[in-house]
């Protein structure tokens, strides 16, 4: 069975789930494809949130072997992530406090954070389901386990290599269906007086910009500081710390232990202000979901009126992401005469649902192009500037945060 929906709440069980928002039946959003013909079964998008524990969730699971067995996805293609992993990188070995370390890294992907323990003389195990991304992070040097991790997997790793003092899981808990299996896994892993570091986007992030466009079936929760200190409370790991990440758009870093450590002030602050912001609350997701709807209106307006004035349009950044807000926003082929990506990995396959042919930004550009319709928006400003030094003049449509914006660049 390619889905399944949900009748209780994945974290606790209850059944009193509420619906918050539909974005329609969409196909996997990394679901890009050689053949246009060729596009996967439409899944109906919603999200709910759990009356008992206020997880904001999927109301559909899709079997990850549909949705992740060609992921085309790859860290390294972005400079934001490649300059943050150095950050990241000081952050996680800072707070182990020891000079050699044994690090694991959980949907490692091509292994560009793990690059810099390894340059820095650290041991690195990387885990990650996409074969492809697997085969090229061990060839860069870092030894991966193509598996989905899970208790299972954390005991070989264990048998295998040894307990870790660093388990770092960036962005994947939101991805899999069973998180307590994953916190399971980490927390196997992970020495007693090791550190475990879990990135995922903020919710806080996402209701104050309306990152709708967050929303895809690869993306089961939508948490929060609060509801990730749940989940790590159930398997007996202890919240200590947190930092900003640039990546998404806005996310946070949560560090815990096995055994506890002074709580940094930076967390303290941070779960007050969830408190204050009242981001688990019913009232807060509902109004996300009416300036959702009504902001998509107000994109395909901006993109319509540039194409009746005769304009060009493309796109740029065929991202996950950008899959639900084409989607959504019911921006598809008729509108964008193709989208312009970096990843060679993207090129000459056509997006999921809207079948827009992706190509390399050289190409995109050769041709005329009057508009771009910034799509990978995250990336604003490092968009900006490769389209300043190939010498781009005309409109950048930023669908978000917040209002689609016009510029003159
Ligand atoms: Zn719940």
């Amino acid at each position: 069975m390619i889905s399944k929906t949900i009748s209780c709440c994945r974290l606790c069980g209850s059944p009193e789930l509420d619906i918050i928002l539909d974005l329609g039946a969409q196909p996997p959003a990394n679901s890009l494809r050689t053949d246009v013909s060729q596009q996967l079964e439409a899944i109906p998008l919603v999200i709910c949130r759990c009356r008992k524990c206020t997880t904001v969730q999927l109301t559909e699971t899709v079997s990850p072997k549909y949705l992740f067995s060609d992921y085309v996805w790859v860290t390294g293609t972005s400079q934001t992530a490649r300059d943050y992993s150095q950050r990241f990188y000081e952050n996680v070995s800072q707070r182990c406090g020891r000079t050699s370390l044994f690090a694991v890294e959980i949907a490692s992907n091509d292994g560009t954070f793990l690059q810099r323990f390894r340059q820095n003389g650290h041991r690195v195990l990387g885990v990650d389901p996409a074969q492809n991304l697997a085969r090229s992070a061990e060839a860069a040097g870092i030894p991966t386990l193509a598996e989905f991790f899970g208790l299972e997997i954390a005991r070989r790793v264990v048998q295998e290599h040894g307990q870790a003092d660093a388990v770092m899981a960036r962005n994947v808990l939101p991805h899999v269906p069973d998180p307590n299996d994953v916190v399971a896994g980490i927390a196997h892993c992970l020495k007693d007086d090791g550190v475990g570091a879990i990135e995922f986007h903020w919710i806080d992030k996402i209701l104050s910009e309306l990152h709708y466009d967050s929303v895809y079936h690869e993306h089961f929760f939508y948490h929060s500081l609060h509801s990730i200190n749940e989940l790590l409370k159930r398997h007996q790991l202890v919240l200590f710390d947190v930092t900003e990440s640039p990546i998404s758009g806005g996310s946070l870093v949560a560090y815990f232990s096995k055994t506890p450590r002074p709580t940094a002030a930076a967390l303290k602050d941070k779960l007050a202000l969830e408190d204050e912001r009242g981001l688990a609350t019913l009232a807060t997701w509902h109004e996300f979901a009416r300036c959702s709807l009504e902001h998509r209106v107000k994109l395909k307006a901006m993109v319509e009126a540039e194409i009746r004035a005769g304009k060009k349009v493309v796109g740029y950044g065929a991202s996950a992401r950008s899959s639900t807000l084409l989607n959504f926003s019911g921006i598809d082929s008729r509108h964008l005469s193709c989208i312009a990506d970096q990843s060679p990995l993207k090129h000459d396959r056509y997006t999921p649902g809207t079948s827009v042919l992706v190509v390399s930004p050289e190409r995109a550009l050769a041709e005329r192009t009057d508009t771009i319709l910034l799509l990978a928006w995250n990336f604003r400003d490092e968009i900006l500037g490769r389209l300043a030094d190939v010498g781009f003049h005309g409109n950048v449509i930023v669908p978000l945060p917040n209002d689609p914006q016009l510029l003159k660049v």
